[in-house]
């Protein structure tokens, strides 16, 4: 009882307790074959790879969801302002991406894509959908929703501005 007691009670964030794509756990340091990012002491970054010592070849958990065409987070914009104002928001939604990437090696763009209803934006983290909805929504107004999956692994974030 007490060992189920004190393992509920480690702040581990939510999301690393229940996304798949970060259980991993590595023996030592490692590099990432298709983006470069590098993982040492279970941390993915755009640090240097350093030039001795042993590092692995593993795929990161961004260019694993890349692959797997599984996305933490979708953004969907709608509304008329959009097909107005395309190019514009395609660079603030690239732009946040830019400045969370840099910090945050597996926040990334999956895809960006048109839909009927406006634009749809896929993304490898939890943090870079949420961003992206914070960004559009200081730039724009409009509506913004957040909606989370159970487990805290996906976000859905839908945008509205007509
Ligand atoms: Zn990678």
């Amino acid at each position: 009882m007490d060992k189920f007691r004190d393992r509920r009670q480690e702040k581990l964030p939510q999301t690393e307790l229940h996304d798949p794509y970060l259980k991993q756990r590595l023996s030592g340091p490692a590099k990432c074959p298709e983006c470069g990012a590098f993982c040492q002491a279970g941390r993915w970054s755009w640090q240097a790879i350093p030039a001795n010592g042993h590092i692995d070849d593993v795929k990161c958990p961004a260019c694993r969801r890349i692959a797997d065409q599984a996305p933490a987070g979708t953004v969907t914009l709608s509304g008329d302002f959009i097909s107005t104002h395309q190019d514009e928001i395609l660079s603030l939604v690239r732009n946040t991406e830019a400045r969370e990437k840099s910090e945050h090696a597996l926040e990334r763009i999956m895809q960006c894509s048109s839909s009927p209803d406006g634009l749809v934006v896929t993304t490898t983290g939890v943090h870079l959908a949420t961003r992206i909805g914070h960004a559009l929504d200081a730039a724009y107004k409009g509506h913004t929703e957040y909606q989370y999956s159970d487990s805290d692994a996906h976000v859905r974030v839908n945008w509205l501005r007509n």
